[in-house]
Formats: structure tokens, sequence, C-alpha cells
């Protein structure tokens, strides 16, 4: 068939069916949709990277498609066009999705300038981050200039949406800093601005929260230098909304200046790449028939201590080795 290609050109002008269509395609399993997504990408490289890629994640309830609604308005007023895609864990393991009742984001979801996509489901953490990266390339190929990838605080995803994303965005409650425990340091460490949500309920937690994510910030070591910034906003309200957008900004334009803006987007393609060899790997390997056949021998003996389980991944990457190549 080939046709899919014929998708790029109403893509590319913007067409939000030529897009839906062409995120399905990418999110098939089937080997002949995989060639004609390849092609679709490949020929939509050269038009893509012109968006800014912002990462958003709290945990449940924080307020992320609340927030997401009201920074979306905010940025269609001003002439942006907004796409937001969503990495759901809960769908990659168990098809069930925290992140996908209908109701959300209910204005952006019936402006014509916006785009909403949610997590295709199924599949490990990993190939939904695939086609989550990849469906946002096609957003930028159709021309949406700011593309919020959405994830949930549970799970990896965190690390998934930061290595995807030029801006990752962390939301937190009023009540955050009461309990510094239960913000995992690794997630804290990928923020480049954390937001204090809610801040209409309690004005005086949320300063609190505020004062204390700072000075956990200042002792990571990581982040001595700190650019990150903490800040308070009510979703609700629409309150806060704009300083948050300037700040962004600002590291943009920060980061453009120094070079590592560029740097960041050239490493994070690397990764992925080498990220998805591993995975077809690990998948040819299992997969492997002289593997197969020794596989559970092998691993029996290095449970039970017989076989070093360094010599075992020799023998088993020996006969990987021995019949996949003539
Ligand atoms: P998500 O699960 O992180 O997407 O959270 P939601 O956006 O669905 O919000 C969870 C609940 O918190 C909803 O009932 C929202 O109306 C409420 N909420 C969100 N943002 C605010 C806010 O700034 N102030 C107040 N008071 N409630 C909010």
């Amino acid at each position: 068939m080939g046709g899919r290609l014929s998708l790029a050109e109403p893509l590319q002008g913007g067409d939000r069916r030529a897009l839906a269509k062409a995120i399905t395609l990418i999110e098939s399993t089937r080997a002949d949709h995989r060639e004609q997504a390849d092609a679709l990408l490949t020929a939509l490289m050269p038009a893509t990277g012109g968006a800014l890629r912002l990462g958003i994640s709290g945990v449940p309830g924080v307020g992320k498609s609340t927030f997401i609604e009201a920074l979306g308005v905010f940025l269609l007023e001003r002439g942006h066009r907004v796409a937001v895609l969503t990495i759901d864990p809960s769908s990659s393991v168990s098809g069930g999705a925290i992140l996908g009742d209908k109701t959300r984001m209910e204005k952006l979801s019936m402006d014509t300038r916006a785009f909403i996509r949610p997590s295709p489901s199924g599949g490990t953490l990993g190939g939904v981050a695939e086609k989550t990266r990849e469906a946002l390339l096609l957003c930028e190929a159709a021309g949406f200039d700011v593309v919020i990838v959405e994830t949930v605080g549970v799970g990896q995803s965190e690390t998934a949406v930061a290595g995807m994303t030029d801006l990752y965005l962390l939301l937190q409650l009023p009540n955050a800093g009461d309990d510094l425990q239960a913000i995992k340091k690794g997630v804290m460490e990928l923020a480049d601005l954390v937001v204090i949500n809610k801040a209409d309920l309690d004005q005086a937690a949320a300063m609190r929260a505020q004062a204390q994510i700072t000075s956990a910030l200042r002792l990571l070591p990581t982040h001595a230098h700190a650019t990150q910034r903490v800040m308070k906003v009510s979703a609700l309200k629409s309150d806060g909304i704009e300083p948050v957008w300037a700040a962004l900004t600002a590291l943009r334009t920060e980061r453009e200046a120094s070079g590592a803006w560029g740097a960041r987007r050239r490493e994070q393609s690397l990764a992925w790449m080498w990220e998805r060899i591993q995975s077809g790997l690990k998948q040819a390997f299992m997969a492997h028939p002289g593997v197969h056949a020794q596989l559970d021998i092998t691993t029996a003996a290095v449970r039970e201590g017989r076989t070093p389980a360094s010599t075992a991944a020799r023998q088993l990457l020996a006969a990987f080795q021995a019949g996949s190549v003539a």
C-alpha cells in the first residue's frame, strides 16, 4: 500500500484528523504498519523539532488536568497551538487508565487549536513511551508549538517523560513540604520547575511548602547551582499561570543561549536510540531458539548456585550469536 505517506501533506497542513490517523499508525504493532510509520516519520523529520516540549507530572489528584487546561487556554489565547500527550503507566500494565477519563480538559478538547491524545494502552512502559515520543514528533510536524507530555507520578514514567522533553515541571500539593520524604528524590532532581498547586486552599501552607521545597532543592548535589524554581499557583482559578509560563520561557532562552537546549535534545535522541536497541536485542534474545532451548536449565543452575551468573550469561550470549549471524 505505502499510501500512508499521503498523510504527510495534510498533517503538515495542521489537519488534526490526519495527525490522529498518523498516531494510530505509529501505535499499531503490525509489521507493515511499522514500516509505513517509519517511512512517514522519516519523511516528516525535517518538519520536527519546532515545539517547546514540556513534561508535566504529579500524583493523582494534584491537579494535572486542571493545570494543563489552564496553561493550555492561556497559551491558545496568546496564539500558540497546544498538543497534550499522556503516558499512563496503568494503561501499559493493566489496560486501565489513571489519566483516561473523558471529562478531563474540557475546554482544550473542544478547541480546534488544541490536540489531546491519551496514552496508548497495552505494552510495556518503554513501548508506550516510544509511541509517545513518536507522537510528539508528529505533533511538531503538524505545527503544534507547545507539546505537553503528561504523566502520573507513579512508576518510572517520570524518567521517561523527562527523557523526551525540554523542560520538566513537577506539580505538588500545598502540604508536600510537610512530608518531603514522600517526594521521590530522583523526581525532584529531574524537575526544572516545581509548581505547588491549590494555593487557593491554604496560602500559608503553600508558602511553607514553597520554602521547604526550595531549601530541599538546594541540598541536591546536582542542583547546587539551582536554576530550579518553586512557584505557587491555583490551577482552578487560573491564578499564577502567567509567571509559570514566563519562568519556562526564561529557562528556554537561557539554555538556548548556552547551547544546553540543543545538547539535551541530541543526548535524548541518542539515549533513545540505544534504549530501543537494547530493548530490541533483548526481545530477539528471548525469542532466539538456541537461547530458548538453554534458558530454563541455565537459569536454574544460576539460581541454585551451580553456575556463576557471568558464566551463564556468556554461555547464553554464545548460543544467541551462534545462531543469529550467518
Ligand atoms: P489530576 O488527577 O492530577 O489530573 O487532578 P485533577 O486536575 O483532576 O484535579 C483533581 C481535583 O482537584 C479536582 O476536583 C479539581 O477540581 C481540583 N483542583 C485542581 N486544581 C485545583 C486548585 O488549584 N485549587 C483547588 N481548590 N482545587 C483544584
